[in-house]
């Protein structure tokens, strides 16, 4: 019961309430901005539908991002064209600070292991 009182509410909270007879679906606007020409382009779906992240703006057809609030939502091409490769995990988990002081660590380590941390001195005699 709770469920159902609820449901699609998350999308902004009109009303849901359906007239007498009227079979009726909520919808919900979403606002698409062209970073081309400026202008908004409005759109209005399902509210129970998943709006695009993107759409063909109205004035010059170039992509419109979907607006949340006032921002552009963050598109996430990851499963697109590029996958995501272990460096890209790898700064999910440190940041790029971390691992320079990782890699000067590893460095001395291995300085240190060619001998009183001379290794530099010796290239190139
Ligand atoms: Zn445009």
């Amino acid at each position: 019961m709770a469920d159902r009182s609820l449901r699609g509410m998350r999308l902004g909270g009109q009303s849901l309430q359906s007239e007498e007879g009227v079979v009726f679906s909520a919808r919900a606007n979403y606002t698409y901005h062209c970073e081309n020409c400026g202008r908004d382009t409005d759109m209005v779906f399902a509210a129970d539908a998943e709006a695009p992240e993107t759409w063909e703006c109205k004035a010059c057809g170039h992509e419109a991002t979907l607006m949340v609030g006032d921002k552009p939502v963050e598109i996430d091409r990851s499963n697109e064209k590029t996958p995501r490769s272990h460096w890209d995990m790898l700064l999910e988990r440190r940041t790029r600070d971390e691992l320079e002081e990782l890699l000067e660590e590893r460095l001395q380590f291995l300085r240190a292991r060619r001998g009183g941390g001379k290794a530099t001195e010796k290239i190139g005699a």
